[in-house]
């Protein structure tokens, strides 16, 4: 007989950076059922990283989860639209492609676009692929609108997520939280106790000296997994030998011109520089590999391409790429960096923290703690931050560029799952993803191909369809694209009147 569940009865979450307030906005919806409290103690004496400012556009889901006002979260967050990353001398100096968000053109009897493009592109009688893509040719016109929910209107094509600031970010669902329940605690977790019988966690006890006792606790207490490590000590798994940068200076500088609506991700010497638009001011990275340069020469290298004086002095940043060997221990969930660590290339970070949080949420667990929820909620963590693994490690395995972290990279085996992938693409252009993987086929077109993986042939199923018919629609399919971002307002226009932020002093 099916029996009712023993619900649990106290959350306690450690820690209040992006992934400790993302979870308390979260969960606060448990507390509709008038018997689950939800608590976060968060230290004001450790700063949160603060760094994390482009997102990927599942994130629009978990604001509409949470039924936030996009316009009101862009305004707070003094956030601005992202249609994609343009990448900037990774294959060669002046090398430039883009990941745009959104598909590429339509495939015809099911033979994909881009097999029809690789064959007109190679016949020179076709421009290049971002042309195909509403996205790409918004982000080189610099324009934006919001999508229309008609389908048979070039404009529902329009797939978009955000840059804010990180730490506007937290205030916001700290207010959305504190305003449906949750309880925030300040101070600093000096002790960890856990049951002599089970192992599990039995309360935080804060340097004050005051117990906070729950059944449930998760650990967003940022890389040093003060739960899920220095309790648990959990394990975990090193992916330094695939990617190897290990520190980031990160620094705010001065806006010169009106956002843009992309980041930008340029290849420098040992590793990578950012550039995120904000309302208020740009933020600026570089993410290096400490064993091919100096912290002097990285703070160089980005203090000297910055577009606008600089705000602040760079704040350093140090870490290991890897994941936790188990994100769900016992009575303990990690989330963000207490879960493992995956560069900011592609801005998943903020992602596999919602993600962590619906997997929570799908696999709640009641105070019998059945272990299937656990081993369900690992297996498929592990799943996801191995397939942006991937997709990230890619970006570095096909590189041109001449220096030596660059040609460490290019000649690095890589994890077999990635290497099929790049193997079966270069043959012929196919592709096969996992289902459930995040990044959609048109996002490994544009980086295999931005990243020089040219296919040697076409599929020749292209070749069965009328030249003259396929020629056509693409040449109509570039012109509707262009006409539709033509009558674009500019994506500074756009801010301006729908979601102005507050100006600051
Ligand atoms: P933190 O921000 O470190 O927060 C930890 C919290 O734990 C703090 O509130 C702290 O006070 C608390 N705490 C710690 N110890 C204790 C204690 N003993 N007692 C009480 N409280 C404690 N992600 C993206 O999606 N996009 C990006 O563009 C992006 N860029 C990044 C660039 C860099 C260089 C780095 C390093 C990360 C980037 N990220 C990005 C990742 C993103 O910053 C994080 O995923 C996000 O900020 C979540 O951090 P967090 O909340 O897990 O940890």
């Amino acid at each position: 007989m099916t029996r009712a569940p023993d619900p649990i009865r106290n959350v306690v979450i450690v820690g209040g950076g992006t992934a400790g307030w993302m979870a308390a906005a979260a969960l606060s919806r448990l507390a509709g059922n008038g018997v689950t409290r939800v608590t976060l103690v968060e230290s004001d004496e450790i700063a949160t990283v603060g760094v994390g400012e482009a997102t990927i556009p599942p994130i629009r889901q978990f604001n509409a989860l949470l039924g936030l006002d996009e316009n009101d979260f862009i305004a707070h967050t003094q956030g601005s639209i992202k249609l994609g990353i343009v990448f900037d001398g990774w294959t060669r100096p002046d090398h430039r492609y883009q990941h745009p968000f959104g598909s590429f053109g339509f495939d015809m009897e099911a033979v994909k676009f881009h097999q029809f493009w690789l064959k007109l592109h190679s016949q020179g009688l076709a421009s290049g692929i971002d042309d195909y893509n509403l996205c790409a040719t918004m982000v080189n016109k610099e324009k934006f609108t919001r999508p229309v929910p008609d389908p048979s209107s070039v404009l529902s094509q329009i797939t978009y997520a955000f840059h804010f600031d990180a730490g506007l970010y937290a205030a916001y669902l700290r207010r959305y939280a504190e305003a449906r329940g949750v309880t925030r605690i300040e101070g600093k977790v000096a002790q960890v106790p856990l049951d002599p019988e089970s192992g599990f966690i039995q309360s935080v006890v804060l340097e004050s000296g005051k117990r906070i006792e729950g059944d449930l606790f998760i650990d967003c207490s940022g890389f040093r997994g003060l739960l899920i490590e220095g309790a648990l000590q959990t394990g975990y798994e090193d992916w330094t030998h695939w990617l190897p940068c290990d520190r980031a200076l990160a620094v705010p500088s001065a806006n010169v011109t009106p956002p843009k609506p992309y980041t930008r991700a340029m290849a420098r010497p040992a590793g990578w520089q950012w550039r995120i638009p904000l309302q208020h001011r740009t933020g600026n990275g570089h993410v290096y590999c400490s064993q091919f340069t100096t912290d002097e020469q990285a703070a160089d290298i980005l203090m000297s391409n910055l577009e606008g004086p600089a705000l602040a002095d760079p704040k350093p940043l140090r870490f290991t790429t890897g994941r936790r060997r188990k994100m769900w221990n016992r009575n303990c969930v990690a989330l963000g960096l207490a879960s493992g660590f995956l560069e900011p290339l592609e801005s998943t970070s903020i992602h596999l923290i919602q993600a962590g949080i619906s997997k929570l949420l799908a696999l709640f667990p009641d105070r019998s703690f059945n272990p299937v929820n656990e081993e369900a909620f690992n297996r498929l963590s592990q799943m996801q931050f191995e397939q942006v693994r991937d997709f990230i490690i890619l970006h570095y395995k096909a590189n041109g560029r001449p220096e030596p972290f660059w040609q460490r990279a290019a000649s690095m085996s890589v994890p077999d799952s990635l290497r099929h992938k790049m193997e079966l693409f270069r043959a012929c252009g196919r592709l096969f993803r996992h289902e459930d993987d995040l990044f959609a086929e048109s996002s490994w077109i544009a980086v295999l191909l931005g990243q020089g993986v040219t296919p040697e042939r076409w599929d020749p199923l292209a070749d069965t369809i009328d030249p003259g018919l396929v020629r056509h629609n693409l040449d109509r399919l570039r012109t509707v694209f262009t006409r539709a971002a033509d009558a674009m307002p500019s994506h500074g226009e756009f801010l301006a009147r729908t979601c102005p932020a507050p100006r600051q002093s």
